[in-house]
């Protein structure tokens, strides 16, 4: 059938990484979280909750150096082994499958390290830009219906900043994607 994995950059955020997550409890679909170290440790209770609804985890790092690439090899394992090791610690039992590039930056070196750490590469194929200042909700739906496949990895972001556009998108776009025939996987 046609699927489309939904994946949620930057958190887990007091105030938004709730929103999403009553969202897609709502509608009983399942998304990918790409989660910060630092936000890690100062929201273990999302994380756990996040593990607790069934999602999927990704390591994001620990501080989202967007220039991890350039950084030498010790500061790439802590940056990629801490994070992991950070999100299973504070929710015990849960694995993290994925490993997401700050910014999409990637080298073959952050390939590798996440593989022998054990963690898939997540790239994306629907970005709807939602960290745009300015960003509406309604921009945002129309660009993942202008992008979307099946088969697609939608881009969105529930950390970072204000993400109130995000959620509101969400809210439209779950429901739309339901009715037309998608159900929501992990990333292949
Ligand atoms: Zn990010």
């Amino acid at each position: 059938g046609r699927w489309v994995a939904l994946t949620l950059d930057d958190g887990p955020h007091p105030r938004y990484t709730p929103q999403v997550l009553a969202l897609l409890r709502q509608y009983r679909v399942r998304a990918t979280f790409c989660l910060i170290g630092t936000q890690v440790r100062a929201h273990p209770e999302l994380v756990r909750q996040i593990v607790a609804d069934g999602h999927w985890l990704c390591d994001h790092t620990m501080t989202h150096d967007d220039r991890l690439r350039r950084r030498p090899d010790d500061r790439v394992q802590y940056e990629i082994g801490a994070a992991k090791r950070l999100i299973e610690q504070v929710a015990p039992g849960a694995r993290v499958r994925y490993f997401r590039a700050p910014g999409g930056n990637w080298s073959p070196r952050l390939t590798t390290a996440a593989a022998a750490q054990e963690m898939q590469p997540l790239g994306w194929s629907v970005d709807p830009r939602d960290w745009e200042r300015g960003r509406s909700a309604a921009s945002i739906v129309r660009q993942v219906h202008r992008q979307l496949a099946p088969g697609s990895v939608i881009l969105l972001h529930d950390g970072g900043g204000n993400r109130a556009a995000t959620v509101a998108a969400l809210r439209v776009l779950i429901p739309q994607l339901l009715r037309a025939g998608y159900s929501f996987g992990p990333p292949a």
